[in-house]
């Protein structure tokens, strides 16, 4: 499968620092920067830093250090952000969404973290 990458998109426009981002969290391989739309009073978007559109493409063709450290900022975030079940926090939903069925608008792999209420039923 070919994946075709628009490096004009708005994360690969932070990734290069030309548009300004609320960063959490920045490693090697990954950053962690706040919504500029949040729907939850914590909503946390993870990207890796490679040219990843989506999900499957980031899992197809990402290296090992790269998915490793994408997963495990992604569970400092909910460390950090204290919403893990079971450790005092509330919990929260990680989602992706990916191309048109998905309504994926920005076409570089992320990741939500949605917290700080309750989320309701998954809605599809
Ligand atoms: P998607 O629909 O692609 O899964 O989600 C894209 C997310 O990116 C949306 O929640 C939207 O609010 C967020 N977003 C779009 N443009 C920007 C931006 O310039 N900065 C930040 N921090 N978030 C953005």
């Amino acid at each position: 499968m070919a994946y075709s990458y628009d490096d004009q998109n708005i994360f690969a426009k932070i990734l290069r620092g030309e548009i300004p981002n609320n960063t959490v969290l920045e490693t090697e391989h990954t950053l962690a920067f706040r919504d500029i739309a949040p729907k939850a009073p914590e909503h946390v978007l993870v990207i890796p830093k490679g040219a990843y559109v989506s999900f499957d493409h980031f899992c197809n063709a990402a290296s090992d250090a790269e998915i490793l450290d994408f997963h495990r900022t992604a569970g400092r975030i909910c460390t950090a952000l204290g919403v893990e079940p079971g450790e005092g926090g509330d919990g929260y939903r990680a989602i992706t969404n990916a191309g048109e069925n998905g309504v994926q608008e920005v076409p570089h792999f992320h990741l939500h973290i949605l917290a700080g209420r309750p989320l309701g039923p998954m809605v599809v």
